[in-house]
């Protein structure tokens, strides 16, 4: 038979200051309630409730204490379901903060993380893109200097174009004469010397740079077309003036023939060499008797060698039949 204790007032203060209940009959004990406290859990029950209820049956045993224990009285009747419930919440709760912290805590250094990595590449695009605005405004610099340099040089190129042009055109203007002049045709009258009206001569010329043959005159016998023409040592036609008009004109006090101007006449020659002059039609020309007087048929330039009416025959005593050459020179200043 289990022990019982009956509940003293000045033994028990604990149990009576917590107002415990028998966990079935939910009777508060009270001083002098006959209980008996179950060996192993040290639940206390009222006598009743345990010789009826729980012997053998708390625990599995039914051993009882001789007294109630000083600090232990067994687990307090509380509802089980209801503390297993807000324990499995509690547990959930935690365990969701806890996640959630973690996701928290994660989110946060990630997005550290990436912060720091984009601002890093941000300052090295930065840096690298002041790098190359530099380059580029150098560059543009550069370019700038160099289109105003080729601007005036452009300009430079133009005013020394200009200039050659001028120093070409002046050149050009520039008028040599060569030969017998107009006004030594007096000298030599028809009476005192073997001259007159001939057809069919050549006049030959070397040349030591290229010239152009500008003007020269002549004097016909009577009016009408010819054609002059210069022609190089091979014979090859190097330029001619076709049916030009000459009028046979005489001096009205001296009856002596006035000469015919063929001005703008432009014969080109290209290179130095030999060449001659002649005139195709037979209007016949005057030519002079001159008995080897060239002096006036010579210069550095052009020097007349001899006229001919056959082969390659100089012959210096006479002149026949072109006056008063008028040359420039035929280069151009680049
Ligand atoms: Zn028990």
């Amino acid at each position: 038979m289990g022990k019982s204790v009956i509940i003293n007032r000045k033994r028990h203060v604990s149990v009576l200051a917590d107002h415990r209940l028998d966990p079935v009959t939910k009777q508060l004990l009270k001083v002098g309630d006959e209980v008996c406290v179950c060996s192993k859990c040290k639940t206390i029950y009222l006598k009743d409730v345990w010789v009826n209820l729980k012997n053998g049956k708390c625990c599995h045993q039914s051993s009882t204490l001789s007294d109630i224990p000083n600090l232990e009285y067994g687990t307090n009747p509380q509802p089980v379901l209801t503390s297993k419930s807000f324990k499995n919440s509690f547990v959930f709760f935690l365990l969701c903060t806890v996640i959630l912290g973690s996701l928290s805590v994660y989110w946060y250094y990630t997005y550290e993380k990436e912060h720091a990595k984009k601002n890093r590449l941000q300052y090295i695009i930065k840096t690298k893109y002041i790098g190359f605005q530099d380059r580029i405004d150098e560059i543009n610099k550069k370019v700038d200097e160099i289109n105003s340099d080729k601007k005036d040089l452009k300009y430079q190129l133009q005013k020394e174009k200009l200039t050659t042009k001028r120093l070409n055109n002046s050149l050009y203007e520039v008028e040599f004469n060569i030969g017998k002049k107009q006004g030594d045709f007096r000298g030599l009258s028809y009476d005192n010397n073997p001259a007159g009206y001939v057809s069919g001569y050549k006049m030959y010329f070397d040349v030591k740079m290229p010239i152009v043959i500008k003007q020269l005159s002549i004097f016909p016998e009577r009016s009408g077309y010819i054609t002059l023409q210069l022609f190089n040592s091979n014979d090859e036609l190097v330029n001619d003036l076709k049916n030009h008009q000459v009028v046979a004109l005489l001096d009205d006090s001296t009856f002596d023939p006035k000469p015919n101007i063929i001005p703008s006449l432009n014969f080109k020659i290209e290179e130095k060499g030999r060449y001659y002059l002649t005139v195709k039609e037979d209007v016949d020309l005057w030519y002079d008797a001159v008995e080897g007087n060239y002096d006036y048929c010579k210069n550095g330039i052009v020097e007349i060698i001899g006229c001919s009416s056959e082969g390659y025959f100089y012959d210096k005593d006479y002149y026949a039949y072109f006056y008063d050459i008028k040359y420039s020179l035929n280069i151009s200043i680049d």
